[in-house]
């Protein structure tokens, strides 16, 4: 596996590979979640790439960019070790210069959810993902349907600037306790992380009721509310895959999205239906 750090390298390397190549951008601190697209993609292509890489753009100023968790000798390891055929690890100098054209996302699908709650958020997300598909030209790139809002707008910044890459959205991995995997559930306490549970057993209820055949979103909301206990809710509800706002499921194109805040930890969770 090579360790690709400059622009220079990772073009070198891209150019020398003949067959499909897949990618996959991460903030390493790898867990499980991300395995599950690196091991998606290398069963899917012929060269898996994967960025580490902790973009500065999509943190605003009083959120957690300095003490965001960093394992890079681990991460590199579980690269190596799914047979990952390189891992692009870029000093931001890399990626950024001091007078930077940015994106404003789209105004309907930008700025509702963790669009509303972070405004500058998906504006950096869209500068580094257009980069970073740039720099490694991939077939498909690999995002988790965990951060719904994002892959549903990564979706639309392909189509929207003909991209030739296939955005392909990989199921959220959980823990055995239910809990959705993420870099920052280390943040949580014990007790933080039990109360954290109410997230996942939200899920899950409105999963089963909506299996058993309730349709309508407002009872579906209150049967989740029940569960999101001892959490500070930020929003909890349902969408299309435009983040249109539903009042009847309709399958395939629902997401029930939850947000909410355990002690000062922001945790996402949600549920495609
Ligand atoms: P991050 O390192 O948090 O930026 O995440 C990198 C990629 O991994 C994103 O596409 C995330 O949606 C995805 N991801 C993070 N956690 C999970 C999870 N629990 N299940 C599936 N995908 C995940």
């Amino acid at each position: 596996m090579q360790t690709l750090t400059t622009i220079k390298q990772l073009q070198e390397f891209r150019k020398s590979l003949v067959g499909s190549v897949g990618f996959v951008p991460t903030m390493g601190a790898l867990h499980n979640g991300h395995k599950s697209l690196i091991d998606s993609s290398i069963k899917q292509n012929d060269f898996t790439m994967v960025s580490i890489f902790v973009n500065p753009t999509q943190f605003a100023p009083n959120e957690d960019l300095d003490k965001y968790p960093r394992s890079v000798t681990q991460d590199l390891q579980m690269c190596e070790d799914c047979g990952v055929s390189a891992v692009f690890l870029p000093e931001s100098t890399q990626l950024y210069s001091d007078d930077e054209i940015t994106l404003n996302p789209p105004k309907l699908m930008g700025y509702v959810l963790e669009g509303f709650i972070r405004p500058s958020h998906f504006s950096g997300v869209l500068q580094v993902v257009l980069k970073l598909l740039n720099l490694t030209m991939p077939h498909n790139a690999y995002f988790g349907r965990k951060d719904a809002q994002q892959v549903l707008i990564i979706k639309q910044l392909a189509r929207q600037f003909f991209l030739s890459t296939n955005i392909i959205d990989c199921p959220i991995v959980r823990d055995s306790d239910g809990l959705a995997l993420s870099s920052r559930n280390i943040y949580l306490s014990s007790t933080e992380r039990q109360n954290a549970l109410s997230l996942s057993k939200s899920i899950k209820a409105v999963e089963l009721s909506v299996k058993n055949g309730l349709d309508d979103t407002k009872k579906l909301r209150d049967i989740a509310l029940q569960e999101l206990k001892n959490v500070q809710i930020e929003y909890a509800n349902f969408f299309n895959h435009k983040l249109e706002p539903q009042t009847r499921i309709q399958n395939g194109n629902s997401i029930f999205l939850v947000a909410a805040k355990v002690g000062n930890t922001r945790l996402l969770d949600n549920a495609w239906l």
